[in-house]
């Protein structure tokens, strides 16, 4: 259970008037909440059991265009519906909100009633299944980095995005003084997510002029992906309730550094770490090794669900600790897989691949998909490597979102655990975002060819 309010609760709030909207909530393929705002008596009154969405909205891109090229939905399908099915387990409050709660939903065929294998939530419950049937549990963390602005989002919008000043003009990694020039928002999001149910650890300044991370308390990876799509929504709104902008995109300027979402992975049995065995030297279990050495042998097949855009590639640069290549290393920021914890019971691994437009849920199944398929090749694991991983010599993350892409039509190893169909369907969404850049001719271009071509 990921929420806080069991069914009765929400009838006992409701009846007492202090909740009279429920926020009734799938989450799509960028990671975002849509849905439809119930007057709480009538969710009570039988929404609760089911309501509907177009099915479209498993198929749109960011601006909630609806291309073509979707066996799932189209204009001679007709668009029809698709169940959104309440998980009441995750019920909770929104605090920051006036009077309203949140459910959220699983999608499920309209006529079947299965589950849409596409759907994010879905496809990371098919990987917990297949951990499961092996006897283990993930315990996952997502961080969330992001960037704060003086400005709210309608003033930046009118602006065409061209004034983008930070909150502060300062470095602040662990910077109490310049962060606490940003508690306005930060405290609200700390203080509400922990009301809704929301194991929060703390927030601190990140290593950029307003930049700042959410750490949330490591949990079972599906409550885990409910938590970093509750936050990053909440962290949108309540900024722009405080009348400021902030942003999730990896890289909003060349000379800014990149935003992350880093994951932190361990897998458990009947409620202990079977990552841990106190007799290696690093604390690393045989099964531990095995699936580090999957999170590396398919890293490239997998790049895609960690970097979704043209612009999450920009963040991969040298020096930016982003990583660039496909290298573990013990406690090291410039590697792609860091060691932490280790010779502790704590010993997980952080993935660092992902920007902070990750989709939580989808990262985390092609992670779980790799980790589970080096378990069961019993894949050796190299030696660590030691220095700076930017000079190293082993495999680089795909450059683009072309080259992930074509990776993830190659992987024999996603067909396998995510099924073809939902391959095929990711990979049109990946094909719509490099024609959709494609189509648009960028200031970089105009600046750089106008004259001198
Ligand atoms: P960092 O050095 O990256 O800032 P932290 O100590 O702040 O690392 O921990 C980062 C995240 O790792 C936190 O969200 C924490 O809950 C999570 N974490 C701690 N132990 C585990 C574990 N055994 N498995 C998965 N995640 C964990």
């Amino acid at each position: 259970m990921s929420g806080t309010l069991s069914f009765e609760d929400l009838k006992a709030r409701v009846e007492a008037g202090e909740i009279d909207t429920v926020l009734t909530c799938i989450v799509d393929m960028q990671g975002r909440l849509m849905g439809k705002r119930f007057h709480a008596k009538h969710f009570i009154a039988g929404a609760w059991e089911e309501t509907h969405c177009c099915n479209y909205l498993l198929a749109t891109d960011l601006a909630m265009s609806t291309p073509e090229g979707y066996a799932s939905t189209s204009w001679s399908a007709g668009y029809g519906d698709y169940v959104m099915k309440p998980d009441l387990s995750t019920l909770r409050p929104m605090p920051w909100l006036e009077g309203t709660a949140m459910v959220l939903c699983d999608v499920l065929d309209h006529h079947t009633h299965k589950e849409i294998p596409h759907s994010p939530r879905a496809i990371l419950k098919k990987q917990l299944a297949r951990l499961e049937a092996m006897g283990f549990d993930a315990m996952m963390a997502t961080e969330l980095e992001f960037f704060l602005f003086e400005k709210s989002f309608e003033e930046l919008r009118k602006d065409g995005y061209r004034d983008l000043a930070p909150l502060s003009g300062i470095n602040e990694d662990y910077h109490i003084l310049q962060t606490t020039k940003e508690e306005h928002v930060m405290r609200p999001l700390r203080n509400h997510l922990w009301d809704a149910g929301i194991p929060i650890e703390n927030t601190k300044g990140e290593a950029e002029t307003g930049q700042e991370e959410l750490n949330i308390k490591y949990a079972p990876a599906l409550n885990t992906a409910d938590y970093h799509t509750i936050a990053k929504h909440a962290t949108k709104e309540i900024a722009w309730q405080q009348g400021r902008a902030v942003t999730f995109l990896p890289k909003w300027s060349a000379d800014k550094v990149g935003s992350s979402s880093h994951v932190h992975q361990s897998l458990w049995k009947d409620g202990k770490p079977v990552f841990f065995d106190p007799e290696d030297d690093l604390g690393m279990s045989a099964l531990m090794k095995n699936y580090v050495a999957g999170l590396l042998k398919y890293a490239g097949d997998y790049t895609y669900f960690l970097a979704p855009y043209i612009n999450s590639y920009k963040r991969f640069q040298k020096g930016s600790f982003a990583p660039t290549r496909i290298i573990w290393s013990i406690d090291n920021r410039t590697a792609g897989f860091r060691l932490c914890g280790d010779g502790t019971k704590a010993v997980r691994i952080e993935c660092r691949v992902g920007g902070s437009d990750i989709n939580p849920y989808l990262a985390m199944a092609a992670l779980l998909a790799a980790g589970i398929k080096g378990i069961e090749e019993g894949l050796e694991l190299q030696a660590p490597f030691k220095g700076d991983a930017y000079e190293g010599k082993s495999g680089h993350i795909p450059h683009t979102l072309r080259d992930a892409r074509e990776a993830l039509l190659a992987s024999d190893m996603l067909r396998e655990a995510l099924g073809d169909d939902v391959i095929t369907h990711y990979a049109r969404a990946a094909e719509w975002e490099i024609d959709d850049f494609n189509r648009v001719v960028t200031d970089y271009e105009v600046a750089r060819g106008f004259e001198l071509v």
